[in-house]
């Protein structure tokens, strides 16, 4: 989930003085000309792999597309020497949206001769229901490439196979271990894949997500974090006409507690909670027996969601009418995530990697839209999360035409297989 917008042109031509510095150093394998030279010829392959990634369509309720693509993506990966498993979710957390089976993830890992623990992580599922590719097939026009869902994270895919492949081209393996996992229910908030996310990425010294980079190719530290309250009354009911005494009005109730929880947002700390549903009776003449509603929540920090509900527990012991029953849930759809230190200096490290290119790339560490599965990447690590790693793209969630800008395909190759070059050779630490 990521919100893009219309996208500028983003790769500006290579300045001379660049290649001249190259050209004076070429007698020494050059990371900077030998990687750039490679991402240029992995362009194709690349989006070959994209086009074939979006042919699967991959709605996060249709399991069976997504075993497909489960098939294909860990295919590539063993043939690019991965010891590979598809998995299939064990420790679920139910979400009330959350269908009844989720998609499968793909783990694969490779060892290398070093000590550094590098994650790739993207999502293989999309928001669009099973028939919408028809109308928005794979296909190139100019400085794009368009495809359901080819923003949304098709495109990370993609990325996360052909940086692998680029590392097995340049015979690469300083790294510890490269581990890589691709999953099929982050468009749902990844109720099947969290744990396992954040138990994967808390062993890791840095964790990359290939979201979309948006429109110019932002790499972000923050994201915001998505909650919701359910509240049930329960009360009891009786002909409202005849022997109104005889019931317990569970309206009355929830409307007390909903005005008892209507102050608790602190919008200078990002914290918001809003009622916005409720429900209540079923017949103008019954005292009604149940009642519900939904408050929206967001935060920027992890412990705000769990000082919130702990609020909110407390808030309902607080009855109108004794009798009444009254209970809450508070589920998070997704954690914020929270820009540390060495999140910081790995995105800093990635400006001086576009540096050698010639490129400017900007770090956004203000939380903005949805959350992403980087936010349970960041829940128990030291490490650092980097979202945003992916192409420049536009349209991700939307009917408009899903593009990504082919531009930044070489961009992109050369900027995640230098960083994870440096990353494990202890230029960056
Ligand atoms: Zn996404």
């Amino acid at each position: 989930m990521l919100r893009s917008l219309p996208a500028r042109s983003l790769v500006r031509p290579l300045i001379a003085s660049f290649w001249l510095a190259c050209a004076a150093s070429i007698a020494q394998a050059d990371p900077v000309a030998d990687v750039q030279a490679l991402a240029q010829k992995e362009q194709q392959p690349l989006l070959d792999t994209l086009r074939d990634l979006v042919n699967i369509e991959t709605g996060s309720r249709d399991v069976e597309g997504l075993n497909v693509i489960a098939g294909r993506v860990a295919d590539q990966l063993k043939q690019l020497g991965g010891t590979v498993e598809i998995l299939q979710p064990a420790d679920i957390y139910r979400l009330d949206d959350t269908p009844e089976k989720i998609g499968p993830a793909v783990h694969a890992v490779f060892r290398g001769t070093g000590t550094k623990k590098i994650m790739l992580i993207a999502h293989m599922d999309t928001v669009y229901l099973k028939g919408m590719l028809k109308d928005q097939p794979f296909r190139i026009d100019g400085d794009k490439a368009y495809g359901l869902g080819i923003a949304d994270d098709k495109q990370g895919v993609a990325l996360v196979l052909h940086t692998v492949a680029m590392l097995q081209k340049l015979n690469f393996k300083d790294y510890g271990t490269l581990t890589v996992l691709t999953n099929g229910d982050e468009e749902i908030s990844s109720p099947g894949w969290r744990s396992t996310i954040t138990r994967l990425a808390s062993e890791q010294d840095v964790v990359f997500s290939f979201e979309s980079g948006g429109a110019d190719g932002t790499l972000r530290l923050a994201t915001s974090g998505i909650g919701s309250a359910y509240l049930t009354v329960h009360g009891k009911s009786s002909h409202a006409g005849a022997r109104p005494e005889g019931g317990i009005n569970a309206l009355y109730e929830l409307s007390h507690q909903v005005l008892q929880m209507k102050d608790l947002s602190r919008p200078e700390q990002g914290l918001k909670l809003n009622w916005t549903v409720a429900k209540a009776g079923t017949n103008r003449n019954v005292i009604p027996a149940e009642a519900t509603a939904q408050a929206d929540a967001r935060a920027l920090k992890v412990s705000d969601f769990d000082e919130l509900e702990k609020t909110l527990q407390e808030k309902i012991k607080n009855r109108l009418l004794p009798d009444s029953k009254v209970e809450l849930k508070f589920e998070v759809r997704r954690p914020p995530l929270e820009a540390n230190d060495a999140s910081r200096r790995v995105a800093a490290y990635g400006t001086t990697i576009y540096g050698e290119i010639g490129l400017p790339l900007k770090v956004d560490e203000k939380a903005t839209g949805g959350g992403t599965d980087a936010a349970f990447a960041a829940l128990k690590t030291k490490g650092a999360v980097v979202e945003g790693m992916g192409l420049s793209g536009f349209g991700a969630h939307s009917n408009d035409a899903e593009y990504v800008q082919i531009n930044s395909i070489v961009p992109r190759l050369y900027l995640t297989t230098r960083m994870i070059m440096d990353l494990s050779t202890a230029k960056l630490k």
